[in-house]
């Protein structure tokens, strides 16, 4: 069942990709397993999926101890500075950095433990009060300021659209998100690559795709609604 929907998921990203004239090969899907049981992600991981994002740092920990695949554990959700050491060990990709001092904190713990980490800038791109990340406008800086962490390596940008029905309504959101990444790779900045674009979510992963999104993160739609336990 859950490796079926991850193939209707991934059918769809390459149609999507196919039909805006892109490879669909440059397109990574990072199942979202966050609240989900170790046995949903094995699901997969059995098959060969090799890409999964959680938020929470002790569930990326444990889950990343605990399964029997190889796998590479996007850090996606919100990362306070505390959480940092428990995570860095365990994941491939940050996505959510959004200040100077959070980005500082990875680079003393990777210099602790020999590891050169790979990050994304969090850009706040329809500037919603709720949400973290930055604007659009502030985000050169703040890539200029981290580009000079040895232990730090920003490998793009990553954003959370608005939540909306009708994924089409995300589509200026993506094309300024895309248009930044352009921008900021063209000052061709020392220690920093400008490749990934990490948007899109279940409701609106086909719109990023078309707009140029690299990584789409897409829990719902492969693993069911998550329930919250508190
Ligand atoms: C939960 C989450 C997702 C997945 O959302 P779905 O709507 O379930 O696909 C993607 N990105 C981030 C940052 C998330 O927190």
């Amino acid at each position: 069942m859950i490796y079926e929907r991850y193939l209707e998921v991934r059918n769809a990203i390459d149609e999507a990709a196919r039909a805006a004239g892109r490879n669909p090969e440059e397109i990574t899907l990072v199942a979202v397993s966050k609240t989900k049981p170790l046995e949903d992600m094995e699901a997969l991981a059995e098959k060969g999926v090799k890409d999964f994002g959680e938020n929470y740092p002790q569930e990326l920990k444990k889950k990343a101890e605990a399964i029997k695949y190889p796998v590479n554990l996007h850090a996606i959700g919100h990362l306070q500075t505390n959480k940092v050491r428990m995570i860095l060990p365990y994941t491939c990709l940050i996505h959510s950095v959004d200040s100077l001092h959070l980005a500082e904190t990875i680079e003393k713990e990777a210099a602790r433990i020999d590891k050169v980490q790979e990050i994304l800038i969090e850009v706040n791109a329809a500037e919603e009060e709720t949400k973290f990340g930055l604007s659009l406008s502030d985000t050169e800086a703040l890539v200029r300021e981290i580009a000079a962490l040895p232990h730090v390596r920003i490998k793009g940008l990553m954003t959370i659209a608005p939540f909306v029905e009708n994924g089409e309504d995300n589509r200026p959101v993506f094309r300024n998100m895309h248009e930044l990444l352009l921008d900021i790779k063209s000052k061709n900045i020392d220690n920093v690559d400008m490749e990934i674009l990490s948007m899109g979510m279940t409701h609106d992963f086909r719109t990023a795709v078309e707009e140029g999104a690299t990584i789409v993160r897409v829990g719902t739609a492969i693993f069911g609604e998550r329930i919250y336990h508190q």
